[in-house]
């Protein structure tokens, strides 16, 4: 029988609801048990594929091509669960296929209610993530604050789940804030204890608390959070602000949250193998030996969220080869407005990431032109890619007016156009070339080198693609071609060759980038970087 943990958030948003799940599901699977995580969004859309970068943050993407909250990033990075469009689930797709069924009729007659038939809805879509991971553990994270009109759905149906499968097989985690209020010099419980009121009138009485806190919580504390929220004394977990995010489930370790959950299930594991975490990831993301500066040439830089799996990717990368990775987040239109060299001086790399839509491009293509032409390595991603073979053709092939049809769709030379089969597309959501595709290497090349294989699978989201009718030229004045989609004859890698890392993919290689196995494209780009700063004869 499966086990079911749910994983609510109390007092604010933005406690790290995410990372929490993630972080129970690598202590549990150091334990030997198959976990796999799964997110509700509250939202109404559909997915948050058709939402402003501001709006949502990152939009994920899993193998199977389903645009996903970012938590499923922390969760694909953290753990080895493999994550399909079973794995999120908002407001949008439960009432969608609620809908659909009663236009077809299948209800007979019924009056379609929130209580079953949404709640059933969302309950066969937890138990259906369980039957196709196969997993020992379903960790199912709830979004948005409890107390909010939007989530009650989904957190009745967790309040069923236990009525339904045995209160021995469902375990409720309330992720909660205790303040630290500076005047008063006090820590404050008082949130909790509304916070958990709050979920107790719902139904839902919390086995555990993860307490997200400032100063550390003293015993006294504990006792009367635990005391007012009717939680075991060990159940309350300390969740203290901490350096990097990889060091949580340590922390929860420690408290020996493995345990707890353990013993409330009934389960017997093995012990846990989490030292090779503290040794591979924390140890060395606390303790780097070097340090350099990457800039991040983006649109979206002011929220840490835009681009999310870019920036962990860059960590991993760090973590690696041993060095913190400092990222100058620099605003591509700052850069089209002042130039590359006021803000590109003092790095010793240029990443460009994915983007949609033409303002801030004519600053990337700036800042590209800059990394080309003094040998400084550079990484573009998807639409950075796609700027990057703009570049190219514009300064080094003198192809005047190149660009892409997204920007300018009577482009004099569009470098970079639709497929015949994206002319057809009408909707916006979800009709973008995504998942993934087996990429073929070319023999030889830097990206053959770095991946150490000729064939990969990457994930992609994006509808423009590398116009084909170009390739001839631009291969004769030096870009090399090194990643093709075999089927279609679509690229996916470019590199330069005569300069020390300069490669772009069509694809997101920073969603299959995790702390403890960095991708080989990021890896490749810091320690590119890295050897540059060491100088020629101490290069690896
Ligand atoms: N806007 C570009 C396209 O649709 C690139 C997308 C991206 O960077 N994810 O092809």
């Amino acid at each position: 029988m499966a086990k079911y943990i749910f994983v609510t958030g109390g007092v604010i948003s933005s406690l790290g609801k995410g990372i929490t799940s993630a972080s129970i599901g690598r202590i549990l699977e150091s334990r030997g048990l198959k976990v796999t995580l799964m997110k509700c969004d509250p939202y109404i859309n559909v997915d948050p594929g058709t939402m402003n970068p501001y709006q949502h943050g990152e939009v994920y993407v899993t193998d199977d091509g389903a645009e996903t909250d970012l938590d499923l990033g922390h969760y694909e990075r953290f753990t080895s669960a493999k994550l399909t469009k079973f794995n999120n689930v908002t407001t949008g797709i439960i009432y969608n296929a609620v809908i659909s069924r009663e236009r077809r009729g299948d209800y007979l007659g019924k009056t379609i209610q929130v209580i079953p038939h949404i709640t059933n809805e969302i309950k066969d879509r937890i138990k259906k993530v369980k039957d196709v991971s196969g997993a020992d553990i379903v960790i199912v994270e709830i979004g948005g604050t409890v107390g909010d009109i939007e989530s009650l759905p989904f957190l009745e149906a967790a309040r069923q789940f236990s009525h339904d499968m045995g209160k021995e097989n469902v375990l409720y985690v309330h992720v909660t804030l205790v303040p630290y209020i500076k005047c008063a010099e006090e820590i404050k419980t008082k949130p909790t204890q509304h916070s958990v009121g709050t979920l107790r009138e719902i139904g839902i009485q919390p086995d555990i608390l993860v307490c997200r806190t400032e100063k550390p919580l003293t015993t006294e504390l504990k006792e009367k959070i635990s005391l007012f929220c009717n939680v075991q004394k060990e159940a309350v977990i300390e969740a203290m602000d901490v350096q990097s995010i990889y060091q949580i489930p340590m922390v929860f370790k420690k408290q020996i949250l493995d345990e707890i959950i353990l013993s409330h299930f009934k389960l017997i594991c093995k012990f846990s193998d989490l030292e090779k975490w503290q040794a591979k990831v924390v140890e060395r993301v606390l303790n780097p030996k070097g340090k350099i500066r990457i800039a991040f040439v983006g649109k979206y830089i002011a929220l840490q969220d835009a681009y999310k799996s870019v920036y962990e990717s860059l960590t991993h990368a760090g973590i690696y080869n041993d060095a913190e990775v400092e990222i100058k987040k620099v605003d591509s239109e700052d850069i089209q407005k002042f130039g590359s060299e006021k803000f590109l001086n003092d790095v010793s790399g240029v990443l460009v990431p994915g983007g949609f839509g033409y303002r801030g491009i004519e600053g990337k293509i700036s800042a590209i032109r800059f990394a080309r032409e003094n040998n400084i390595p550079f990484l573009g991603l998807c639409l950075g890619m796609q700027c990057a073979v703009i570049e190219f053709a514009r300064n080094a092939c003198g192809l005047k007016g190149a660009n892409s049809t997204e920007f300018k769709p009577k482009a004099k030379n569009p470098v970079i156009s639709l497929l015949q089969e994206q002319y057809k597309v009408k909707d916006l959501g979800g009709t973008m070339r995504l998942g993934a595709y087996p990429c073929r290497i070319k023999n030889n090349s830097l990206a053959a080198k770095v991946y150490g294989k000729l064939l990969t699978f990457e994930r992609h989201r994006h509808r423009y693609e590398f116009n084909n009718r170009y390739r001839k030229l631009l291969e004769k004045k030096g870009l090399v071609f090194s990643g093709v989609y075999p089927k279609k004859g679509l690229v996916e890698i470019v590199e330069l060759k005569n300069h020390p890392f300069f490669v772009a993919a069509q694809f997101h290689p920073e969603f299959k980038s995790k702390p403890d196995n960095p991708h080989p494209l990021f890896r490749g780009f810091i320690s590119a970087v890295l050897d540059l700063q060491r100088g020629p004869s101490k290069a690896k």
